[in-house]
């Protein structure tokens, strides 16, 4: 087992290299968020500790966030959310794959080096009632219920601040997936295609719980330009009271794996959404028992 005052010091060192990384990246040259980083670090250190962080009573850790109202997860503390969706408690390797265990949780994390289960869908897709940037039915619509819900009050609260947003994709099925992929492959070419779209699988927007906004002052486009509009702020300052973070940070790629994106969005939950943001931490390092303290 660790002790407290290791996970202390382990915090201490996170918390440094951070202060580094994040030092490294401001002061190096960031010219059209062209850098070069190595997008290494998305899974967890290999500690090679193989226990589980479990919840206090004892379950595993497929019980937490979505189905709320019900379990006991609503009493416990962030630390024990945390702990419950924790990186290290919720991969498993298949092959030469490394797959979340918790894919209906809204705390699943899902990157370059993570993925979904083979053909999961979630089984809740709602289309939110919210503006969005096109007409006509289309599945990018549609996102989980409570992701949903979650929407509507955010873009109400929004509009009531004389904000306009627009909706510009959610939902994203694994086929899709395969098709935005190639032809990203086909303009950008497989290295850069890599940096700024995920392999089917290994999508967030699979998982329902993440989708991009945008606004008309923007001309609704999903570039890092919205996030200096005043939307974009707005945006940025308020998603966490509706449950959601904007998950690619800036000058994080070489822990999210991705370019700064202040358009997209993910629903992780109310309990949970201010204190991510609050911390300044991407959800990799957020959910990295090695930033857990309980
Ligand atoms: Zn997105």
């Amino acid at each position: 087992m660790i002790t407290t005052k290791m996970k202390r010091h382990r915090w201490t060192i996170a918390l440094l290299s951070t202060l580094l990384v994040s030092t490294v990246l401001l002061t190096g040259c960031k010219v059209g968020g062209q850098g070069q980083q190595e997008g290494q670090n998305l899974n967890a250190p290999a500690t090679g500790n193989t226990s589980v962080e479990v919840t206090p009573d004892g379950t595993d850790d497929n019980t937490d966030g979505i189905e709320t109202g019900e379990g006991d997860t609503e009493t416990d503390s962030v630390m024990a959310l945390r702990a419950q969706s924790s990186l290290q408690s919720s991969i498993q390797q298949e092959g030469d794959r490394s797959v979340v265990t918790n894919a209906e949780a809204v705390t699943v994390i899902v990157n370059k080096e993570r993925s979904l289960p083979e053909g999961y869908e979630p089984d809740d897709l709602v289309e939110p009632n919210v503006p969005f940037s096109f007409d006509g039915p289309h599945e990018k619509r549609h996102l989980r219920k409570e992701a949903a819900a979650a929407l509507e009050e955010l873009f109400a609260a929004a509009e009531e601040d004389g904000i306009e947003l627009r909706a510009v994709s959610g939902y994203r099925s694994y086929e899709r997936q395969v098709s935005v992929y190639n032809s990203s492959v086909e303009r950008n070419g497989e290295e850069y295609a890599a940096r700024v779209s995920a392999k089917p699988g290994y999508s967030e927007h699979q998982t329902g719980l993440a989708i991009d906004v945008s606004s008309p002052s923007v001309g609704n486009v999903i570039e890092e330009v919205f996030g200096d509009s005043e939307e974009g702020k707005w945006l940025e300052e308020h998603a966490p009271e509706y449950g959601f973070v904007i998950r690619y940070l800036k000058d994080r790629e070489d822990i999210t794996g991705y370019v700064y994106e202040p358009w997209h969005i993910r629903y992780v939950g109310k309990e949970l959404a201010p204190d991510i943001a609050e911390s300044g931490l991407t959800l990799e390092e957020y959910f990295d028992e090695a930033n857990i303290k309980l």
